[in-house]
């Protein structure tokens, strides 16, 4: 027996919606009813083009719908504008979940985390000191430090003004034996600092002498003091 003789027979081709029952088909077996009832239920784009959202409600037209190829009848089950709707909602879940699982990750993985962190510090320090240590001995590294320092001790005998070391005592002495830059105590060494730089036309007078510590002395390098900021 030819079933799709038959339906076509039925009028389920015609595009109704028509049960085997209704077709009064009496004799027809399970499977082929089932068959034609899903049949039936892909015609759901019908003859007047149109198609409802189960999502909406809404009855609309077929081009309201984008096209899905791995459906039935072509098209997307819901409407465009109940996609767009879905696929916000479907990001933005993903968008908390996904940030759930990278605050997770990091609390539960924070010694590594904090390890990986210390090792690209120690990392970039060494590659910058070794860029140090290579120019400090490289022929253009030594020049440039050579010609500094000439300049540094050409400034010095040139700067107007003079100090002895009763001055550095008295300074010492009124900055209370502590660095005028940190207020670290200077018992252990330091360094004497001109306020406003030779390089920037300061004097060797003691009224442009302070007294620092070696580290700040060493940051503080040639800067005006109007460029040190908060550190003043
Ligand atoms: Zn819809
Ligand atoms: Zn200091």
């Amino acid at each position: 027996m030819n079933i799709w003789a038959y339906t076509g027979g039925s009028g389920i081709l015609g595009g109704n919606v028509m049960t085997p029952r209704a077709a009064n088909a009496g004799a027809v077996s399970q499977r082929e009813e089932s068959t034609m009832t899903i049949s039936s239920l892909s015609t759901t784009p019908d003859s007047d083009n149109l198609k409802c959202c189960p999502k909406c409600g809404r009855q609309l037209s077929v081009g309201a719908f984008s096209k899905d190829k791995s459906t039935r009848d072509g098209l997307n089950a819901y409407c465009r504008e109940c996609r767009a709707v879905i696929s916000r909602v479907y990001h933005g879940a993903n968008h908390h979940k996904i940030m759930a699982q990278r605050r997770e990750y990091r609390k539960n993985n924070r010694g590594i985390l904090a390890e990986k962190a210390r090792q690209y510090t120690e990392k970039n320090y060494q590659s910058y000191s070794e860029y140090q240590r290579k120019y400090r001995t490289s022929e253009a590294g030594k020049a440039a430090y050579a010609s500094a320092r000439h300049a540094r001790r050409a400034r010095m005998s040139n700067a107007s003004g003079s100090f002895t070391a009763a001055d550095i005592e008295a300074i010492r002495k009124a900055q209370g034996n502590r660095c005028y830059l940190c207020g670290k105590s200077l018992k252990s060494g330091y360094h004497v600092d001109h306020f406003i730089p030779l390089s920037k036309g300061g004097t060797n007078d003691p009224g442009n002498l302070r007294l620092a510590c070696p580290k700040c002395n060493l940051s503080k390098g040639s800067k005006h003091p109007t460029e040190l900021g908060r550190l003043l």
